[in-house]
């Protein structure tokens, strides 16, 4: 933390009085896949809504403010987070199914969304099943998987933004791309509304567990990973770029490029940050210098080095 504390010129931050709970100098790398990085300066588990909205209303509009999931497309950077990481916990878990509808909390997981939305005969969100994250993150990062993301059926979100207003943003506002949305900066998705189409829990449930299985033959899932390292470029597949330049297994320090899935980086043992983050650069300059093709970063790489 002295580096944050430099950083910001070590001032004691006055913090607004919170119902939830609120750690200084709280360590993420158990909070992430990867198991690395640093603290965050302070972390902040508000007990509900309007627990967050009067936190970052009455927040110094200096201090920066970044949601955290379950970490899994994350690079915390060694020398930690600067400010406030906002991580929702049980309060916001929850999943509620009405008609075709689903009222998903920004805390819940994706196996959750899924395992409801089957039980409530609800088709189109079996991808969530797969992919390991919260409500928060997909909706933030558009994730997707099997043909579908999040931008096919979100109807909307509820946000606070960084000055503690509650919003309603619709898919126009977020602009979804490939793994990309344009949440505001700092704003914090505390719910958000899917919609999908009558099925038979049955042909859900099938659905599901072909995706699990699929998953499972082709990713590393057990490992300290952080998702896809790079977005897949037009026309290309990351992982075959990565492949054809010679990575696969590629090593720094207990850093790895994975064996099974070349867009995977593994924490093969007590990696670093810098360690992952040094390793993934390296790769974007073999895939660059072997097919002219420059790889941009999927994973979020935050905090300070
Ligand atoms: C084994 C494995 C497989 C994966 N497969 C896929 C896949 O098939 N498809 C895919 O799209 N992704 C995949 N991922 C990546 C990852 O699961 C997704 O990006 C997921 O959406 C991240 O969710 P999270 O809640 O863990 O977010 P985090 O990793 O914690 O954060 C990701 C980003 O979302 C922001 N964020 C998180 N919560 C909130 C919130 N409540 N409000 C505002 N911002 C927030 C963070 O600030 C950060 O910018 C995979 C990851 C792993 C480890």
């Amino acid at each position: 933390m002295d580096r944050l504390g430099a950083l910001l010129g070590r001032r004691q931050m006055n913090l607004p009085p919170v119902r939830g709970r609120l750690t200084a100098n709280a360590p993420l790398a158990p909070l992430v896949w990867f198991k690395a990085g640093g603290a965050a300066q302070w972390l902040f588990e508000p007990a509900d809504t309007d627990d967050l909205s009067d936190f970052l209303r009455a927040l110094d509009p200096s201090v920066p403010v970044m949601g955290l999931g379950l970490g899994s497309n994350l690079i915390v950077r060694d020398g930690g987070v600067p400010g406030v990481v906002v991580r929702l916990g049980k309060p916001f878990a929850r999943v509620a199914a009405d008609g075709l509808t689903l009222t998903c909390g920004g805390g819940a997981s994706g196996i959750l969304v899924s395992s409801t939305a089957r039980d409530a005969g609800i088709a189109g969100v079996e991808f969530l099943r797969s992919i390991p994250g919260t409500v928060g993150g997909f909706v933030r990062m558009n994730g997707g998987a099997y043909g579908r993301e999040v931008a096919d059926v979100l109807v909307e979100a509820q946000v606070v933004t960084r000055d503690g207003t509650l919003t309603t943003l619709g898919k126009a506002d977020l602009n979804y791309r490939y793994r990309h949305s344009d949440l505001p900066e700092g704003a914090i998705v505390v719910s958000a509304t899917f919609r999908g189409e009558a099925g038979d829990p049955v042909a859900i449930q099938t659905e599901m567990d072909r995706i699990a299985a699929a998953r499972e033959a082709s990713q590393p899932l057990r490992s300290k990973t952080g998702g896809s390292t790079f977005k897949n470029p037009d026309g290309h597949k990351a992982w075959a770029l990565v492949d054809a330049a010679g990575c696969r297994g590629l090593r720094k320090g207990d850093a790895q490029v994975s064996e099974k899935h070349c867009n995977f980086l593994l924490n093969t043992g007590n990696a670093t940050s810098a360690d992952i983050e040094a390793l993934g650069e390296e790769v974007r300059a073999k895939v660059l210098a072997a097919s002219g093709v420059t790889l941009e970063w999927e994973i979020q790489r935050v905090g300070v080095a």
